[in-house]
């Protein structure tokens, strides 16, 4: 920046010629209209900024909608008794929302005890059948045939044969085997 006549106002000092006149010194302004090389500058800045202005108004989209409130309706003699009903409608709603959300709850509540003793009991069988399977593995005759069958370790004696063909009081002497 210079004030003295002999040097040329630096591009900040053009800038401020044509962003308001009155910021430049006394000696600038005389310079500057003196000088033909700054008045040059100032005025090719100037058409820079008026072209930019131009193109940046050529790019904007024209305003064309006009922005209008929409008219208040006149007030219509049953609208209270809609607005009411709306209000009845929403509370009705609600409190059927409110019932709906409490009856899912107490019957998930309800259900979820009959579901644990059902499940209890399914375990329950469960292991009454895998005690069964397991006394079947061991031995899988039932219970009315299992005193006939004789013990592995049982010598096949008289008592045996006497116990699977009992004898007659006479002693089993009028029988055949
Ligand atoms: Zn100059």
């Amino acid at each position: 920046m210079s004030t003295d006549n002999g040097s040329h106002l630096d591009q900040g000092r053009i800038i401020a010629s044509i962003v308001d006149e009155r910021e430049l010194a006394v000696l600038e302004r005389e310079h500057l209209l003196a000088c033909p090389e700054c008045s040059a500058a100032r005025s090719r800045l100037a058409a820079r900024l008026e072209g930019m202005g131009r193109d940046a108004k050529r790019h904007t989209p024209p305003f064309r909608k006009r922005i209008v409130l929409p008219e208040e309706r006149p007030a219509w003699p049953l609208a209270w008794v809609t607005q009411w009903s709306m209000g009845v409608a929403a509370a009705v709603a609600t409190v059927l929302i409110v019932a709906a959300v409490l009856l899912k709850m107490w019957f998930t509540a309800g259900f979820g005890d009959i579901q644990g003793m059902e499940l209890a009991r399914e375990a329950e069988h469960d292991r009454a059948l895998l005690a069964e399977v397991r006394a079947l593995e061991e031995n899988p005759l039932p219970a009315a045939y299992q005193e006939m069958v004789p013990e592995p370790e049982l010598a096949l004696d008289d008592d045996f044969f006497e116990y699977i063909i009992p004898l007659d009081g006479d002693g089993g002497q009028n029988r055949t085997i």
